[in-house]
């Protein structure tokens, strides 16, 4: 079922994705050489229970992963994607990182994720895929508006990806979000423009390229949850949650 919110549940999900923004940019800035991936979990376990939120990880246990998932933030460190379980791991100096953090506050769910560098090291090559998926999800959200469809947001997504030399894992995308987290309408990130569903107010959308620099294959951790690239290569990830409305998309996980 495809969900269209309402005004009112449109501005409880502005408030989810203000909350979302803060606690990422919060813990981004607390990222450095040193910080341990669980430190993290719990620093974004405090501040969801100061919003008066709620985790959607900690119960969350799809097929796709082995039981609960137990944490707050997915981390993930260089060859790790998706679904990064914090773990005892200590970040070094140009570790790249991605946090996924999806909360719900007033019902209404928010999900975004940033990739970045740790400390003073600036590797070309993370550098440049971490600005192809933001510019990505930028193409995404630019083609975002009513009467347009999945496949436009798709088709706008992979261009870049593609472009940049990247190949595109379909496993796993976007999704339409709301009073759940994960919900219809899927959104892979490459498609045909013109197809699948058409765009109304009050969609709320969670688009999410992601790419890893040398393969399109994806092992699963002994963790049971962490996806790796096959072949341990480094990987990116840029998401961001964001609402259809009248005359386009309102970016609604924006940081401040
Ligand atoms: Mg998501």
């Amino acid at each position: 079922m495809i969900e269209i919110l309402s005004p009112a549940e449109v501005d409880r999900a502005r408030t989810s994705g203000a909350l979302v923004a803060r606690i990422l940019q919060n813990l981004k800035g607390r990222c450095d050489v040193g910080t341990n991936l669980l430190d993290i979990d719990r620093w974004a376990n405090e501040m969801i229970a100061d919003a008066g939120a709620q985790s959607c990880y900690v119960d969350y246990a799809p097929s796709f992963g082995r039981g609960p998932f137990g944490h707050h933030i997915c981390t993930a460190v260089n060859d790790a994607v998706l679904h990064g379980k914090p773990h005892d791991f200590v970040l070094a100096d140009g570790d790249l990182v991605t946090l996924d953090l999806a909360v719900s506050l007033g019902g209404i769910a928010a999900d975004a994720a940033v990739s970045f560098i740790v400390g003073q090291a600036r590797p070309a090559e993370s550098v440049a895929m971490i600005e192809t998926t933001e510019r990505a999800l930028l193409a995404g959200i630019a083609v975002a508006h009513p009467g347009a469809r999945i496949g436009d947001i798709s088709h706008a997504i992979g261009a870049v990806l593609r472009a940049a030399g990247y190949a595109i894992n379909t496993e796993f995308g976007g999704h339409g979000i709301g009073s759940e987290m994960h919900q219809d309408p899927a959104i892979p990130n490459t498609g045909r423009p013109g197809r699948g569903y058409q765009l109304r107010p009050g969609l709320l959308l969670a688009l999410e390229p992601w790419v890893m620099s040398d393969t399109d294959q994806l092992v699963t951790d002994a963790d049971g949850w962490t996806l790796r690239s096959a072949t341990g290569c480094r990987t990116a990830h840029s998401e961001h949650t964001i609402a259809i409305t009248s005359d386009g998309a309102e970016i609604l996980t924006m940081p401040s």
